[in-house]
């Protein structure tokens, strides 16, 4: 049996509900096929019938193996750097996973506020919130750039606002069995994790890949109407789905959708800038545009190519591009 402790900071437990619903494997699935003792979850742990800090104290003093430290919701600091506010079992919620981190085989940051600060550490960041191994994308975090957890991995980041389900549940069966431990290479089974910790497997292609609105995309027919099921989202809503890292619309969420498919922008929400541009009035859902070309271009494309290749799209666009497939 692989040990597992799901502890929250500053969180809406919007991930701890993406977890619980879980398909492929599901949550429950974890007990009963892969080895997965939940030591304690925060919407479980009460079920669980535990005395939270005597088993805290076990993992910290080695009564007990933790093999798996899940983190979810931000770090609070403030105030002064007491991480008073988040006072729990009797310390700082940020002095449990200082020490806890350090004897646990894996350490999984589920969700933008662990991975990378998130919504809590927008500007002017009151309670002083932060990310376990990163501030937005400014490597270091709350464990500091050199953490390692005893496997040799750094914190394994999955984001998203929240993560999608089936990425949690899949990255925990992956390093369940006791004793796993990367290879030179830095890969565990399957798992390679790229440069902001993230597992490749599920954020080496864009929210783009897979987007049922990719012919609108490539010829520039545009949609400036939430639900629609015609035209691409980029243009005048907002739509973040080429430069954002995820796998949305290949792995859909409850098996069925997205939501680009569903017609609302990607807002990005697995990037560390997330929340972009600080969610200031107007640039929600709303392409941010510099005379008339978007500040924010599909990755790898440069200005000069955008405007080429959009003048030529719109000029070839044939008319069934405009029209909603859908219907029949
Ligand atoms: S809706 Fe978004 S993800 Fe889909 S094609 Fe348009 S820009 Fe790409």
């Amino acid at each position: 049996m692989a040990n597992l402790l799901w502890l929250q900071g500053g969180a809406c437990s919007g991930n701890t509900m993406s977890f619980l619903n879980a398909e492929e494997p599901t949550a429950v699935d974890l007990v009963t096929d892969f080895g997965v003792n939940i030591l304690w979850h925060p919407s479980l742990g009460l079920e669980l019938g535990i005395d939270l800090q005597t088993m805290l104290w076990e993992c910290l003093l080695g009564k007990k193996t933790l093999d798996i430290l899940v983190f979810e919701g931000t770090v609070i600091q403030a105030p002064n750097g007491t991480g008073e506010w988040n006072r729990f079992a009797d310390r700082p919620m940020k002095d449990w996973l200082s020490d806890l981190a350090h004897v646990a085989n894996f350490v999984v940051a589920v969700g933008d506020c662990a991975c990378w600060g998130g919504i809590p550490a927008m500007a002017p960041n009151p309670t002083d919130s932060i990310g376990l191994q990163y501030l937005r994308r400014q490597e270091g975090g709350f464990l500091g750039k050199d953490f390692r957890s005893k496997s040799g991995l750094p914190v394994i980041n999955i984001p998203g606002c929240p993560s999608h389900p089936d990425w949690i549940t899949q990255i925990l069966v992956a390093i369940a069995p006791p004793g796993r431990v990367p290879n030179a290479t830095g890969r565990i089974g399957d798992i390679i994790l790229d440069d902001l910790h993230r597992p490749q497997t599920f954020f080496n292609t864009f929210t783009q890949t897979g987007c049922t609105r990719n012919i609108h995309f490539a010829y520039k027919a545009s949609t400036t109407e939430f639900g629609q099921r015609k035209g691409c989202l980029f243009y005048d809503i907002g739509c973040r789905g080429p430069m954002t890292h995820s796998s949305c619309n290949r792995i859909l969420w409850n098996r069925v959708s997205s939501k680009t498919r569903a017609g609302v922008p990607c807002l990005g929400c697995t990037e560390p800038e997330f929340p972009f541009y600080d969610l200031k009035p107007g640039t929600v859902f709303k392409t941010q545009t510099v005379m008339g070309v978007p500040k924010d271009l599909p990755t790898g494309v440069n200005k000069k190519d955008y405007a080429v290749l959009t003048m030529a799209a719109k000029d070839s666009m044939p008319d069934w591009a405009e029209e909603d497939f859908f219907t029949i």
